[in-house]
């Protein structure tokens, strides 16, 4: 279903939410008391009904029909981090032969995927494999046209019978729920007025393009997302203008249309070019609720694979689609708003304002001391891994970015010595008035795995294909842990002002190890920070078994967001998923390197000894040094790579993983992809001696320049 753009036709403002079953459109269509009632319902203040239910669905089926629907399907979030649905129609016939539209209050609330082929990591055990989805009244339903038709999706939760979590969505609306509860009794002892606090989140979303014709020749990129093999170009990150030229055309028209599907949905995003690797794009919307960015996020990873496949395109989710070229990421905005309009993570201008800023502020600083190693957990894939701690952005390492006011301030704050304020009198928590900050300082910080941008944070490490609602989960969650520590601290105080300020000065000094405001990159950083006592946790397999640890355990158990089976659960998924895709991905190797590969190198060296022979045929004199060199080079990387290609098969045959998970990955890790990694060496070593007409897929350049 190609869509012709042309906004003289349809204006963009009547295109925008157009397939979103939004706030509006319910309050045009639900009569007032229901409006009423799902307004409770969504603010978490009641109960759904189901003769609530039934009204809403009549509208929302009503309101689809318009839009030409003919299924309904309810949408989730399994924890292969992808989304899942299961269509029905709304076709319902009736005696006379005729057909009746049809959408009950149950069937919106609820359904039955067959569940059973989801991971659930032991939660549910096969007899009693069902699970079902529940609708999340937060998120918008919404309609979606592809080739298979119109569909309303609504979005939803996926349990267990047990009522375990068998999705990404339950844990992040608990944890929203756990920084609502705690942050409202902070804001209740500071006097601030407000029904609900919620995480607002802008996920930047970074991928590649790729012309679909060169990516379709490579099983590497068709079957794992990236590239196996693949020498450096002459040309790398540094482009000319000649090159960014061939690119601009085909990508501006894809963005265009991505931008139209996605504010159809309702969804502001705007696309631009992303400097740093060619062919590499980011997408940034404007932020929502943690729930509602979560699900767009999805939304908008999907509409980039389906709209660039009508552009003779492939967008690459993958964290490291070519190595030696930057990969991508999402970068996480994070803050806090209540249901006043009020960021809590706005430093503000008035004496009260600066004393709540600090407090949140130094609630966050804390939380992402404490849980830096849960935090680089949800920030764990086997893509990530290439990312993370490879001299790329950001290091492996956790720290917080505050620019260097901000971090003079409470250091001098928390000294107990003084600082000037904006309008020149000293700087006191409570009673001035905070200088103005520098906003948007991302230029400065790139190498900053959490940075204060003026008004929120930024989380950097999130994988760009992964779900945001991981670490989101766990952002929440800490801080509402420590918050709720100092709401303890606060209803206890006998003046809540002296307490707050003494709370900002000691949180800052036991936690400020955590602030670093120079270069990530650098050597010496990774000295500092072990010194400090940072954890450094460098690959996926030390990283995920934290959701299990300890700490991890009695934070979310305590604040209600995943029991201990749950966690237990999510370790065992994750590193099953991890051990998976590098299985897949060492076969997909000795494929290439033994089927085509091998067969390209050898047919050249072929001619190059035929040559040989020619010339000292044609004359015992000619000097073939040139060719005996090739030669030489050619055999000694044809005979490594068939050494390392027998290797590696043993090592994936031995792989068998009928032991734990933990080791089972391991294996994965320190085995299987360290040998890969050999076998690549030699792969990339003859690419640059076989002519490039006779190498059997497309090149770095060609994937990089071309679209
Ligand atoms: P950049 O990081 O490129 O300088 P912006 O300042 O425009 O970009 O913001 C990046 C993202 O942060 C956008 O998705 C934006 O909507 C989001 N953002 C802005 N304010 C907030 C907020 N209060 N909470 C969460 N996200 C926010
Ligand atoms: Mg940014």
């Amino acid at each position: 279903m190609q869509n012709d753009i042309d906004f003289s036709k349809t204006p963009v403002h009547e295109i925008y939410g157009s397939n979103c079953f939004s706030d509006s459109e319910m309050r045009e269509r639900l009569p007032k008391s229901i409006y009423k009632e799902v307004k409770a319902v969504q603010e978490g203040n009641k109960a759904l009904t189901l003769a609530v239910a039934e009204v809403v669905a009549s509208a929302m089926k009503d309101w689809a029909i318009d839009k030409g629907a003919t299924h309904y399907t309810h949408w989730f979030q399994p924890l292969t981090g992808s989304t899942a649905e299961k269509h029905d129609s709304f076709i319902s016939p009736i005696a006379d032969g005729r057909v009746m539209m049809e959408f009950s209050g149950k069937e919106l609330i609820k359904g039955e995927p067959d569940a059973s082929s989801f991971p659930s990591g032991g939660l549910r055990a096969t007899f009693e494999a069902r699970g079902y989805t529940a609708w999340d009244t937060t998120s918008p339903a919404f309609v979606r046209e592809d080739n298979s038709g119109i569909t309303l999706c609504i979005p939803t939760a996926f349990v267990s019978y047990n009522g375990e979590a068998l999705d990404k969505k339950v844990p992040l609306l608990r944890s929203m729920d756990a920084l609502n509860a705690q942050t409202l009794r902070i804001l209740k002892l500071l006097g601030v007025n407000a029904g609900r606090v919620t995480p607002t989140i802008g996920p930047e979303q970074e991928y590649f393009l790729v012309k679909k014709e060169l990516h379709d020749q490579r099983s590497d990129l068709m079957l794992t997302g990236r590239t196996l093999f693949g020498a450096m170009p002459a040309k790398g990150q540094e482009m000319d203008d000649h090159y960014f030229g061939n690119i601009k055309e085909p990508a501006a028209a894809f963005m265009n249309e991505l931008n139209y599907e996605l504010w159809k949905l309702g969804i502001s995003a705007k696309t631009q070019h992303n400097e740093v690797a060619p062919n590499q794009f980011e997408l940034a919307p404007i932020f929502d609720s943690a729930n509602v960015a979560t699900d767009r996020n999805q939304l908008v990873m999907a509409s980039m694979e389906k709209i660039a496949a009508r552009h003779g395109m492939v967008a690459l989710l993958h964290e490291k689609p070519f190595a030696g070229v930057n990969g991508s990421g999402k970068h996480n905005n994070w803050s806090m708003a209540t249901d006043t309009g009020l960021n809590l993570l706005e430093p503000g201008d008035s004496p009260e304002g600066n004393a709540h800023f600090l407090l949140f502020l130094v609630s966050i600083i804390k939380a992402v001391d404490d849980y830096a190693a849960l935090l680089r957990a949800t920030a764990s894939n086997s893509g990530n891994d290439h990312r993370l701690g490879a001299n790329e952005a950001p290091p492996a390492i956790i720290s917080i970015f505050l620019g260097e006011q901000l971090e003079s301030i409470l250091e001098n704050l928390s000294e107990g010595k003084t600082v000037e304020s904006a309008s020149g009198e000293l700087l006191e928590i409570g009673m001035t008035s905070l200088p103005d900050l520098p906003k948007d300082l991302t230029d400065r910080n790139r190498t900053s795995p959490f940075a204060f941008t003026g008004n929120k944070f930024e989380f950097r490490m999130v994988p760009s294909s992964a779900s945001i609602a991981g670490p989101n989960t766990a952002i929440n969650t800490a801080v509402a842990e420590v918050l709720s520590g100092f709401a303890d601290r606060l209803e206890k105080a006998s003046s809540v002002k002296t307490e707050i300020a003494e709370i900002i000065k000691e949180t800052y000094k036991a936690h400020k190890r955590i602030i670093f405001n120079g270069n990530g990159y650098s050597d010496e950083w990774i000295e500092e920070a072990e010194k400090r006592g940072l954890p450094n946790i460098k690959s996926t397999i030390e990283a995920i078994p934290v959701y299990a640890s300890k700490e991890s355990v009695e934070l979310f158990v305590k604040h209600g967001v995943f029991s201990r089976e749950e966690l237990e659960s999510r370790v065992e998924i994750y590193l099953e998923a991890y051990s998976m895709q590098i299985n897949v991905e060492a076969k997909i190797m000795i494929e290439m390197a033994e089927k085509q590969i091998y067969s390209a190198a050898s047919s050249y060296g072929k001619a190059v000894s035929e040559s040989i022979l020619k010339a000292k045929d044609a004359l015992a004199a000619f000097n073939t040094s040139a060719y005996e060199k090739t030669m030489m080079k050619l055999s000694d990387n044809i005979n490594g790579l068939m050494e390392k290609v027998e290797e590696l098969k043993a090592l994936v045959d031995q792989a068998g993983c009928e032991e734990d998970v933990v080791s089972c990955a391991s294996m994965f890790r320190n085995k299987v992809f360290a040998k890969m990694g050999e076998l690549r060496g030699y792969g990339d070593a003859l690419e640059e001696i076989v002519p490039k007409n006779e190498w059997p897929f497309p090149n770095y350049e060609d994937l990089l320049f071309r679209l």
